[in-house]
């Protein structure tokens, strides 16, 4: 079950990009380095606990508590409008639409 975080923010929150809009910017790099990263072809992918580049399209990872405020203010500030961050129930936190 869901709990929140000091933030108020439901934990078991899960992130994705759509690579088709990303602007390879690196504004989401800066923001959560441990969650996002450019691959080879200059543009953003989310990355799993281990650190895997996660290139499958559609791929999500869940997102560290400590870094949910980092993962969402990338997702709101991203200029691509690609970046989704999904609650447990599939709904969106941040991200476009939200
Ligand atoms: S902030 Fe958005 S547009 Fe910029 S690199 Fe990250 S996913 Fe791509």
């Amino acid at each position: 079950m869901a709990s929140p975080t000091n933030s108020g923010v439901l934990a078991g929150l899960r992130v994705r990009i759509d690579q088709a809009s990303c602007t390879g910017d690196g504004l989401c790099v800066q923001r959560a380095p441990d969650v996002f990263e450019h691959d080879i072809d200059g543009l953003a992918y989310v990355k799993n606990a281990d650190g895997e580049l996660q290139t499958a399209p559609g791929a999500r990872v869940p997102v560290p508590l400590p870094l949910v405020d980092a993962v969402i203010d990338a997702a709101d500030e991203c200029p691509g409008d690609c970046i989704y961050v999904e609650r447990p129930d599939g709904t969106l936190e941040a991200g476009p639409g939200s």
